[in-house]
């Protein structure tokens, strides 16, 4: 946790799967790995199902929070979509448009995973894009799925290599994704996450030898998502407020992404500020002559500012003020030394 100004920021591992479905340790195995991480709260998605949350495994283990949701897909095994926050289970056998919608009906919230995930190399694994984006009721998408890129760049020359170095293919999220992300801000407020699909797999490399890729301890230093919250998480007291706070701030796209691999962006802060008002990511706020963005990153970066889906500007330096002079709605990409670290949710000027 850190406190700038108004906002506290806590930063999140978001689609994990345990062994209540394919992941290979359970809940609180991978709760105590991410106690040593720094990680304050921890998502879990296992397929289908919300079983641990009925066996009651949500909550504080030592100073990380636990919420559980799940990731429900169709019959065809595609349009995985990642629910929370909410009590009962929602049939994998309905369409996904009807899933979709059962979510938002029983009070939760709904993000699409890996949308636009391809793979030509290897054709015996198979996708799971997105292919109803006329769906108009889910809350967010996955801009950034750890897994999906590895998954992504894999060939027969370079596997090996990939099985021991999971992390290095972390580089971008898919300029597809981003430009999706934009144009639907342009319609109404759709929250960005991301998302490291965790599973802990053992592969066996050629028939000969087993090993573990993607261990958990690894994965939870890639994807993370912070989201800014205007009060504390009161550590170990009551897990349900705890999971609220969170929730509503991603439902609200109050936060943002980073790549943990090249440092711990728990300082980064954006706020839209005017002579009248000023609000931080994932608000609206008034156009005005004077509204300008600061941006605070605390390292030397180069930001760069897009204004509906278009880069407009950019800097280098810790601390940046760009103009604000349209309304539209306003992001910020981060990069260190060349490579991408944080990508805000959008500031909405109207
Ligand atoms: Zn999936
Ligand atoms: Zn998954």
């Amino acid at each position: 946790m850190n406190k700038i100004k108004n906002y506290y920021s806590y930063s999140g591992v978001i689609h994990i799967h345990s062994t209540y479905s394919d992941g290979s340790r359970d809940i609180p195995d991978i709760a105590s790995i991410a106690n040593e991480l720094d990680i304050d709260f921890l998502l879990f998605t296992d397929h289908n199902t919300l079983q641990p949350k009925f066996n009651g495994l949500q909550g504080w283990y030592d100073k990380v929070l636990v919420g559980i949701g799940c990731e429900i897909n169709d019959i065809s095994d595609q349009n995985h979509y990642l629910a929370f926050d909410i009590d009962k289970e929602v049939s994998w056998k309905l369409p996904p448009k009807e899933y979709v919608k059962k979510v938002s009906g029983l009070g939760g919230f709904g993000i699409i995973a890996h949308p636009d995930e391809k793979r030509t190399s290897m054709p015996e694994y198979p996708t799971y894009p997105w292919t109803v984006w006329d769906s108009k009721e889910f809350n967010g998408i996955e801009i950034w799925n750890q897994m999906s890129e590895w998954m992504e760049g894999l060939n027969h020359l370079n596997k090996f290599y990939r099985f021991i170095h999971p992390r290095k293919s972390v580089t971008a999220p898919k300029q597809e994704t981003l430009r999706k992300w934009d144009e639907l801000n342009l319609e109404r407020k759709v929250v960005g996450i991301g998302g490291v699909d965790a599973h802990g797999h053992i592969y066996k490399l050629w028939g000969l030898f087993k090993v573990i890729i993607f261990r958990y301890k690894v994965l939870f230093k890639t994807i993370r998502t912070h989201v800014l919250l205007t009060e504390e998480l009161k550590k170990g007291k009551d897990y349900e407020k705890g999971l609220r706070q969170v929730y509503d701030a991603l439902k609200n796209a109050q936060c943002y992404i980073s790549n943990f691999m090249l440092g711990d962006a728990d300082n980064f802060r954006m706020i839209a500020i005017s002579e009248n008002e000023e609000v931080t990511i994932g608000g609206m706020i008034r156009f005005h002559k004077s509204l300008r963005l600061q941006v605070s990153t605390m390292l030397k970066t180069k930001n760069i500012l897009i204004h509906n889906g278009i880069a407009v500007n950019e800097t280098i330096g810790d601390k940046t003020e760009f103009l604000l002079q349209k309304r539209g709605v306003y992001r910020i990409e981060v990069y260190l030394d060349k490579r991408p670290w944080i990508f805000s949710n959008h500031i909405h000027v109207v």
